[in-house]
């Protein structure tokens, strides 16, 4: 009788233990529409892009992914390695923004890239490695990569 209840106490225990895994609270990658890279803001995803000139594009969905005219988004970009960082000037370009000078090259630069929507009071910041190699596990450049755990 004692044994039955410990099996069925581990029977129990064990999907609870699961549960609480660190990767279920990571929350589900979104491919990027343009193969960049998707970050989640308060009421909006914005997708970062290295354009094969590179410059960084930046295109504004809504909740659902659905394209939003980038217009009241105020995107400051600020890219370089950790010693040396230098702000590009980001411009409206038809459906999206974009940065007017380049991307440096190599794999320790950073993108910080402060949103702030024309509603919201305060801006949120997402920072990116610019890392371009590819993934190898999915169709996307690392900085984009969609795979879990990456
Ligand atoms: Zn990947």
């Amino acid at each position: 009788m004692k044994i039955q209840v410990l099996i069925l106490a581990l029977f129990t225990l064990v999907p609870l233990l699961h549960a609480q895994e660190p990767h279920d609270q990571e929350k589900e990658k979104i491919p990027g529409p343009h193969k960049g890279k998707v970050v989640e803001g308060s009421d909006y995803h914005m997708e970062f892009l290295i354009m094969p000139d590179r410059k960084a594009a930046f295109y504004f969905y809504d909740d659902a992914m659905k394209p939003v005219a980038p217009g009241s988004y105020a995107v400051d970009l600020t890219t370089g390695t950790r010693a040396e960082m230098k702000n590009l000037p980001v411009v409206a370009d038809a459906n999206r923004l974009i940065s007017e000078g380049t991307l440096p090259e190599g794999s320790e630069n950073f993108a910080i890239i402060q949103v702030k929507p024309e509603s919201a009071d305060s801006s949120k910041t997402f920072r990116i490695r610019l890392n371009e190699s590819s993934c190898g596990s999915c169709d996307f450049l690392e900085y984009a990569c969609i795979c879990e755990g990456h």
